[in-house]
């Protein structure tokens, strides 16, 4: 048999830090590695695998609709897409839906809207888009840019311009910006995942949604990793009291499968117009039959388990010894750990449970519906390497 991590390490990029565990199958939320070994996973593939490995309602969703057919161009309709993109609208309040693959995808898409809508109603110049320090939006050269990360920026320009970067949780900062240049829109997580698991302030974020209304710009939400339940509320959005002009997002989307969605409220939702934006796989009939049957499930009972799960997490990891902090929302969480977060998240590997980091933390996104009782063994083994 080939040595896969051998195999991929010579001929796969190498733009990743990969752990030395080959993952070969899975059920719910346990994951089995090359020897068999079993592992309670805590962050299902970067908050990608909702309701798990494996999970059977989502796997009849998707076989249903991989024995009709599995692709069909944008020329013709197709019912996963419509049922999707209604769904969607109908729990969120959004008017019109654009389908891509990915959250970077789905921030472009967000950005051309921004623009295009500003340079229809404002005229030519009005194209700045204002994102917050600390942020991620995708690794593509424009939502590279958007990020307002330096890291991030090395090596790959020249960027496209009007990106401005405002601190977060200092409207001043904002305010400044949105002042002195002449923007299209804001855009921001609501918690910065890649970030550090760090939610925003409640008064900041309806500071900024105030400062949008009067100053006559958007406010683009990017839920690429908040959304589809993983905050407790379907979009983190909902959580804060406001309503956004755009959302985004991914990851969890799909259960599993690659798809992003870009969701358009009623001040853009006639400023895509036929042939202004497109994508070969976007509103794929897999993905979206997947989708359809994740967002079917966000019920409030399994929003009210995700709250459930997020409170006992909290709660255990209050007070515990080489704990310093746990911050997030629902089941995106990060926690500070007194020992550096790599040398936890080894012994926690070694002890069977899979979570990962988020810059210097350690960061959790389990299954929305994780067995408790798996949950809470594998925060003892957490707090166990923690405390060593
Ligand atoms: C992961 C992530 C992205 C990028 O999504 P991809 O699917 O990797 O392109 C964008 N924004 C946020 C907030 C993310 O967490």
């Amino acid at each position: 048999m080939d040595n896969i991590k051998q195999t991929d390490k010579e001929f796969v990029a190498d733009t990743y830090a990969r752990f030395d565990i080959e993952i070969v199958d899975g059920k719910g939320s346990k994951l089995y590695d090359e020897n068999g070994k079993e592992y309670i996973d805590l962050a299902t593939g970067i908050a990608v695998n909702t309701f798990g490995a494996c999970d059977s309602e989502w796997i009849s969703a998707v076989s249903a609709q991989l024995s009709k057919f599995q692709h069909t161009s944008n020329l013709y309709y197709s019912a996963p897409c419509a049922k999707l993109a209604k769904l969607l609208c109908e729990r969120t309040g959004a008017k019109k839906v654009f389908f891509g693959n990915s959250g970077a995808e789905a921030n472009e898409c967000a950005i051309k809207v921004a623009r295009k809508w500003a340079q229809d109603t404002k005229g030519e110049g009005d194209y700045n888009i204002i994102t917050l320090k600390n942020s991620f939006h995708g690794r593509t050269i424009t939502t590279l840019k958007a990020t307002g990360q330096d890291v991030f920026h090395k090596d790959f320009g020249p960027f496209p311009e009007g990106f401005l970067y405002a601190e977060a949780n200092n409207i001043d900062s904002v305010k400044d910006l949105v002042k002195n240049n002449k923007c299209a829109a804001v855009m921001m997580e609501l918690v910065q995942g890649e970030g550090g698991v760090l939610p925003l302030n409640t008064d900041f974020v309806k500071d900024v949604f105030a400062l949008a209304k009067e100053e006559n710009i958007l406010v683009i939400i990017d839920e690429v990793q908040t959304g589809n339940g993983r905050t407790g509320a379907l979009y983190a959005y909902m959580n804060f009291g406001v309503t956004p002009d755009i959302i985004t997002t991914a990851k969890g989307l799909g259960g599993g499968l690659p798809i992003g969605a870009t969701m358009l409220f009623e001040k853009v939702e006639n400023t895509l117009n036929k042939g202004s934006h497109g994508s070969t796989f976007g509103g794929n009939p897999i993905a979206c039959a997947g989708a359809v049957s994740i967002i079917e499930r966000l019920d409030q009972s399994t929003l009210d388990g995700v709250n459930e799960r997020s409170e006992y997490i909290f709660n255990a990891l209050k007070g515990a010894k080489g704990i310093k902090s746990v911050s997030g929302m629902g089941l995106m969480l990060g926690i500070e750990t007194e020992k550096d977060s790599t040398e936890v998240i080894k012994k926690c590997m070694e002890k069977g449970i899979l979570p990962i980091k988020a810059k210097t933390k350690i960061r959790l996104l389990p299954a929305l519906n994780i067995p408790m009782d798996e949950l809470k063994y594998a925060i003892e083994i957490l707090k166990e390497a923690a405390g060593e």
